[in-house]
């Protein structure tokens, strides 16, 4: 009875989420994560709408890394890092990012979401404080929700009231600024100039959460720190291998030495968590290779941004502003982006609306993402259907 009552609950929810219009449907790829996909649905659709910003997530040469990998490194290691579960492979990968970020050390994680989960409760007890950035992702969140600090919010980039919780808890022991290098849903940069600088004057932590950035964000595509002119003033760098790296999974944490040296020895999901995949490791490293050895890719996703910003500016559509290849085009109505996105997806371009809660009321966008994958003529047919869309609906 008792099981059949928790069902009944659960029914319950299920049918609120459909009632309120927030039911999530999942679209089925039937090919590789490329510019142009096949859905069980559609064929050929332009997508607009995945984190491949570098175009590796199917690039052949990571593909091979990762094929190699599997003779030399085997499939998997049946085992935490600390037990038996790391490999050279693993230092390398560790070494390799340290040097690429300019940062004393590197810990890897089977996500960005369990480096977050693992962060704030090894370096932060109850004399402490936390003072987190609104727009944070939801994996910072969390992880903050599992440490005893003293948790403070600000309102998104308001250095203002940054400032004033420094000012705030200067009884606390340690102090952590916490924010996202990218603020997804706008392709905005985090202020990390004017952080480091109340950081410095106040003596508090910087920690930064770069998975939009790492790989294509400053001069060699270091991440946020790098694009801001902040490198060696960000304290941790936490980001992913799941979006522009490759894109199949696994994430780190690079930090000042005593930092990763505590994380090994207390954080959580690392102690407790299965070794990433020897392939990740391998191929990752192939991704850094690519990245290292010329800045082709990261050139093509930024010029590709400003190509697609040019042509959509031009057919009056009202852009968010910026610099990062994450294009927010507004149109404030839940229900116009909604049918905006099912009509672009009727021309064969697959684009995601946004509305409330994931954007603030009234706020609602089609947020698309540019990647060096996409061709001239892969754009060029993303704008004529936004055209012709635009025209169907006049607005
Ligand atoms: C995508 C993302 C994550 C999650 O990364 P995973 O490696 O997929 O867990 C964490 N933080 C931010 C800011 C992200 O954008």
């Amino acid at each position: 009875m008792a099981k059949k009552k928790a069902l009944d609950v659960y029914l319950q929810q299920l049918e609120d989420i459909r009632k309120a219009g927030t039911w999530r449907e999942e679209r089925v790829i039937t090919t590789p994560q490329m510019s142009r996909i096949d859905t069980t649905q559609n064929q050929d659709v332009l997508n607009l709408c995945a984190n491949n910003y570098l175009g590796l997530s199917n690039d052949s040469r990571v593909i091979k890394a990762a094929r190699d990998a599997y003779d030399t490194w085997g499939f998997g290691l049946s085992s935490v890092r600390f037990i038996c579960g790391t490999q050279l492979i693993h230092k390398r990968l560790e070494q390799r990012l340290a040097a690429f970020l300019q940062m004393d050390d590197v810990i890897l994680y089977s996500s960005c979401f369990d480096a977050n989960g693992g962060l704030f409760e090894t370096l932060l007890g109850e004399n402490d404080a936390v003072i987190s950035d609104e727009l944070n992702h939801a994996s910072i969140i969390d992880g903050i929700r599992l440490c005893k600090a003293r948790r403070l919010r600000y309102k998104n980039s308001d250095m203002a009231q940054l400032e004033q919780h420094l000012r705030d808890t200067q009884d606390c022991r340690i102090r952590l600024i916490a924010t996202d290098g990218v603020f997804s849903m706008d392709g905005y940069l985090a202020r990390l100039k004017d952080i480091c600088d109340l950081a410095e004057r106040y003596d508090a932590l910087v920690m930064v959460d770069d998975s939009h950035a790492t790989g294509f964000m400053g001069q060699a595509g270091r991440g946020t720190h790098e694009a801001c002119g902040v490198m060696g003033r960000v304290d941790i760098i936490t980001s992913t291998f799941g979006k522009a790296l490759g894109g199949a999974s696994g994430g780190f944490t690079a930090a000042r030495q005593p930092i990763v040296d505590l994380l090994r020895q207390r954080s959580r999901p690392y102690l407790f968590s299965n070794s990433l995949a020897p392939t990740i490791c391998a191929a990752t490293l192939k991704a850094l290779d690519l990245l290292e050895s010329s800045t082709e890719l990261r050139d093509r996703v930024h010029e590709n941004a400003g190509y697609f910003r040019s042509k959509m500016d031009e057919l009056g559509f009202e852009l968010l502003p910026g610099e990062h290849p994450i294009v927010p085009v507004m149109l404030y109505d839940a229900h116009v982006a909604q049918e905006m996105a099912t009509r672009m997806l009727a021309h064969g371009v697959y684009v995601i609306a946004f509305s409330y809660p994931v954007v603030p009321q009234g706020k609602a966008r089609i947020r698309t993402q540019i990647s060096a994958a996409h061709s001239y003529e892969d754009l060029d047919r993303a704008v004529g259907a936004f055209k012709a869309v635009k025209q169907e609906m006049k607005l």
